[in-house]
């Protein structure tokens, strides 16, 4: 491989720049009108513009991209999250033009991207699911289907993600409104409103197994992400390794997980999210793609997941065994969003004035950003990730405690201060959470100033 497009933006294509650079691969950066003082476009070897500001007009544009690529003679294409990261006929459409996709087959994207699909393929691997309707179902199917298996339920668009398109009913009387508010959400958001049923599972744990897999059917895991702390379903905070899994629970996931990734010929690297209970697990979904979290596993296994992405789209073997993985320390993620958590979390896109960056041993700041930088409305309110890693989860804490006291971004409101009473939260530091931690304490998780 020696010229890579990055098909994306942001923070994830300043990632992945870097990933190639350290290579000795040439860059070629894609970009809309309203990025063109994006540091992904400075940092590349090169740079296209391919669209007007709305995603729908440039970064989803594939059209544009794969020209952009063949012009430039880019040999791969790295999609990076989001965007057209899990879409099959982006990953066919690379394939058709000879250039490399850094990402699993359309064909497996086909069976996994599809959440319903994927539960079913699930089954019959073997792998324990959360209970619910056998693939997508109509309002009136998904009532039976609620009855049988009982309140509360929730229902989630098949082709959902990033948390939208799903609504819980706690009672017969929700599900009606439930389905028909999460169905139009899901079309307004991914054009397809197929629906699926499947028990709320109040209060769990979300955590998720990392899965490399090269083209030669070698597959290994590396470990665990909790990423427990959500919002609306919405991930803000995540660390490795959990701080609730027992080691006999961790071997038993684990070789789930690997077992899910070669029932459906997986490859590249990808992730198995489940719900976990005291003495459960459930698959929810598996993401085809590499993860906004990823660097979490990084910090405690050493791999450069961006790496062997390329790597083994490249066509080369993994470069070890399960047994070469080993776990060191513990890392902390936090989610650096542009927007106002008093103010309902409304983006709060602008100008960034002044930045300070914090540093020293065991910090890591995974951004986009600089002093000058305009945040732009047109996309996403994350603009930076905050990791830490440390010898213990106490260290770690201490350590991101520390980080987030120093982080400046003047000129936009932020999240920092939010971050930052989450770890200071007793049930957090105890590592007593769920996915309803948010909710439970978020009267004072907002009483900053
Ligand atoms: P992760 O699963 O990596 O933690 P998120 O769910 O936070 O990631 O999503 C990462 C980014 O990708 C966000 O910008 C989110 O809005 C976007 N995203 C995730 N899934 C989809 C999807 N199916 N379609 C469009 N955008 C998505
Ligand atoms: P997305 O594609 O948007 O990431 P997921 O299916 O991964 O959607 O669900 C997002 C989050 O919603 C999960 O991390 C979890 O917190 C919650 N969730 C999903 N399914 C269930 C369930 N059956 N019971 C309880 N919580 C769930
Ligand atoms: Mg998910």
């Amino acid at each position: 491989m020696k010229k890579v497009l990055i098909a994306n933006r942001g923070e994830i294509a300043v990632r992945i720049i870097r990933a190639c650079k350290e290579m000795g691969i040439q860059t070629v950066a894609v970009y809309s009108v309203a990025d063109r003082d994006s540091l992904h476009v400075t940092l590349a070897d090169e740079a296209v513009c391919i669209g007007g500001a709305r995603s729908s007009e440039s970064y989803l544009k594939m059209e544009n991209i794969i020209s952009a690529a063949v012009n430039t003679g880019a040999d791969a294409v790295h999609p990076g999250f989001g965007f057209l990261s899990e879409n099959s006929v982006f990953s066919k459409l690379c394939a058709d033009c000879d250039i490399t996709f850094i990402g699993p087959s359309g064909a497996v994207i086909d069976n996994m991207g599809n959440k319903a699909k994927a539960k079913s393929m699930m089954i019959e691997a073997g792998v324990s699911v959360v209970p619910g309707s056998d693939g997508t179902v109509t309002l009136e199917e998904g009532l039976i289907v609620a009855r049988e298996i009982g309140y509360p339920v929730l229902i989630k668009a098949s082709s959902g993600g990033g948390g939208k398109g799903m609504r819980i009913a706690h009672t017969e009387s929700e599900f009606s409104g439930g389905y028909k508010a999460a169905a139009l959400e899901a079309m307004n958001s991914f054009g397809d409103d197929a629906m699926y049923i499947e028990k709320f599972i109040v209060n769990p744990k979300h955590i998720e197994f990392q899965i490399l897999a090269d083209s030669f059917g070698n597959v290994v895991h590396l470990g665990e992400r909790d990423c427990s702390v959500q919002r609306r379903n919405q991930k803000i905070l995540e660390e490795a390794p959990s701080s609730s899994l027992t080691d006999e629970q961790r071997k038993e996931m684990g070789e789930a997980s690997v077992k899910a990734a070669k029932f459906v010929n997986y490859c590249n690297a990808g992730t198995i999210e489940y719900v976990v209970t005291d003495d459960k697990y459930y698959f929810i979904e598996m993401n085809t793609r590499i993860q906004v979290e990823h660097p979490v596993t990084e910090m405690i296994t050493g791999v450069d997941l961006i790496k062997e992405q390329i790597k083994i789209a490249s066509g080369k073997p993994l470069g070890f065994t399960q047994e070469d993985i080993t776990f060191n320390g513990h890392s902390i993620e936090a989610r650096i969003n542009a927007e106002d958590p008093k103010m309902n979390f409304r983006p709060s896109p602008g100008e960034i004035t002044a930045l300070h960056v914090p540093g020293g041993f065991g910090i890591r700041f995974d951004s986009a950003v600089y002093t000058g930088y305009k945040i732009s409305p047109f996309y996403d309110s994350m603009v930076g990730k905050l990791i830490v890693h440390g010898k213990t989860r106490k260290e770690a804490i201490s350590k991101m405690r520390r980080a987030l006291e120093e982080l400046i971004i003047d000129g936009i409101t932020d999240n920092t201060k939010l971050l930052y009473l989450i770890l200071h939260n007793p049930e957090f530091v105890k590592g007593k959470f769920n996915t309803g931690f948010i909710e439970k304490y978020i009267d004072s998780l907002l009483d900053y100033r």
